[in-house]
């Protein structure tokens, strides 16, 4: 029996939020409820300097430290450390990387988060539901699945050691360049030629204020 469809919100403004979140200006409020797929799911959690509380509650014996990264890595079975039954043992002081992360850029993007290790948070991805505005958020959404179809089906085309190959990558990139996918004409370039506007589109992007 399919799952029933989870609100994810209006596509426009959420792409508008998610922009504004890969930019470091703000969040994007994810509806989680109960689920808490992405602390079981295998991610290893980046820590910054600025995640005070966080580190004064993880363990030492948790974390690698290498170079000036710090990250807490899942435990065997996918867990994180951190992770209890009800939920997250330091929720109040968890990382930025867990408030940033909104699994809704998946189902945006229409793939999933990755392979069986994934499931629990695939389920939800396949469960949410963007409603659309007007014609200009359907086409925006339209844009974002074309894009990462685009890097799934063409990562060779990218420069040696560029293209974007696993699932966050690929959605977050097409998060960063969908306009380049408003264009009509865009597909009938040749692959070469797209996947270098994309990296160039993304670098700017990043480089924006
Ligand atoms: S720190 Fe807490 S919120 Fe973050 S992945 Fe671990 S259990 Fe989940």
């Amino acid at each position: 029996m399919a799952e029933a469809g989870i609100d994810a919100g209006e596509f426009g403004a959420w792409l508008t939020a998610m922009r504004a979140a890969l930019r470091g200006e703000s969040g994007t409020q994810v509806p989680c409820g109960d689920c808490r797929g992405c602390c079981i799911s295998g991610y290893s959690v980046k820590v910054r300097p600025e995640d005070l509380g966080a580190r004064a509650r993880i363990p030492d014996h948790h974390l690698l430290f290498r170079g000036g990264t710090v990250i807490m890595p899942a435990l065997p079975d996918g867990r994180c450390p951190m992770a209890i039954p009800a939920g997250c043992s330091i929720y109040a002081h968890r990382p930025q990387t867990c408030l940033d992360y909104d699994c809704r850029v998946f189902a945006a993007a229409g793939i999933d988060a990755g392979d069986a290790g994934k499931g629990v948070i695939n389920s939800r991805v396949r469960a949410w539901r963007f409603s659309h505005a007007d014609a200009d958020a359907l086409r925006q959404h339209e844009a974002v699945r074309a894009a990462a179809a685009f890097m799934r089906e063409h990562h060779q085309a990218f420069a040696e050691g560029c293209a974007p190959l696993n699932p966050m990558s690929v959605a977050v990139f097409a998060v960063k360049i969908y306009a380049l996918f408003l264009q009509r004409d865009v597909q009938a370039k040749p692959p070469r030629i797209i996947a270098a506007a994309i990296l160039e589109l993304a670098r700017e992007f990043d480089e924006r204020e």
